[in-house]
């Protein structure tokens, strides 16, 4: 699932192509995508508008439109973007809105696992201005080690991975970033965010950053100037790497469910 370096990365390769192009066509290939609305009013407020940025909100996906309007996507579990420059657009394996753009090229939102016969699973969604509380958000200046701090004092019975996914409390990271930024400060996912030492917090901060740089630096040598799917994240270090040896110490890499997502870290060497 894309997180923060998927979608700054996202964010800052689409930027170039979009920003002044104009929207001459919009597709909603499944309804339920428009969650909520109907799919000819979010077309029609679309059509002909003009891309003046596209930035980043958390873990969400905002073009920002002359109108003032904003087109949010979130990517949810399995949403991906492609982009096709003017000519001939490649295969995607599942559409789920196109929006295309006055020099011919299209931006393709696709989601392999969508199924509208499924209404109750959470599926990517599009929408016009959506209100979302964001947190602090782990690339602003603002998020110093003191604000990571304070977070963990105020959120007294949280688990230190619960407090990490929250979006209310810090925009962007989600269950695969914040195995691999508690196995980089050497911290277990359950230890409570309230009971951490001033110098595991320094550590979680350090940790939070450094990831972050890391794998937005990776993805971007892979998304190679245009998104075309999510790219797939070989460097993490124990998320998807349930019973391999723990690249610092060489440990079993443990599997549990933890608030029903699946989560790896390293017994012996997080504490
Ligand atoms: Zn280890």
């Amino acid at each position: 699932m894309a997180e923060l370096p998927e979608l700054e990365v996202y964010a800052e390769t689409l930027r170039p192509l979009l920003t002044g192009r104009s929207v001459t066509a919009v597709e909603v290939h499944h309804p339920r995508v428009v969650r909520g609305q109907s799919a000819e009013p979010f077309t029609a407020r679309l059509v002909g508008q003009r891309i003046k940025d596209v930035v980043r909100r958390g873990k969400t996906l905002a073009v920002l439109l002359g109108s003032g309007d904003r087109l949010d996507v979130h990517l949810m579990l399995a949403g991906e973007i492609y982009y096709f420059g003017p000519g001939p657009r490649g295969s995607v394996p599942q559409p789920v809105l196109t929006l295309s753009l006055d020099d011919s090229s299209a931006l393709i939102f696709s989601d392999e696992h969508f199924d509208p016969m499924k209404p109750r699973d959470p599926k990517m969604w599009a929408g016009l201005n959506r209100k979302e509380r964001i947190g602090l958000d782990p690339l602003d200046p603002a998020f110093t080690p003191d604000a990571l701090a304070a977070l963990c004092r105020r959120n007294k019975v949280l688990p230190v991975k619960a407090l990490l996914c929250d979006q209310r409390l810090i925009g962007g990271l989600g269950n695969a970033y914040a195995d691999e930024i508690l196995w980089g400060a050497r911290i277990r996912p359950r230890r409570a965010a309230s009971l951490m030492t001033a110098e595991e917090v320094s550590r979680l901060h350090a940790a939070i950053t450094a990831v972050l740089a890391a794998a937005i630096g990776h993805l971007r040598g892979l998304t190679k100037g245009a998104p075309a799917g999510e790219p797939r994240r070989e460097f993490f270090k124990v998320h998807h790497r349930s019973g391999k040896p723990c690249p610092r110490c060489g440990g079993k890499i443990a599997f549990e469910e933890f608030r029903e997502r699946p989560t790896n870290w390293c017994p012996a060497c997080q504490q």
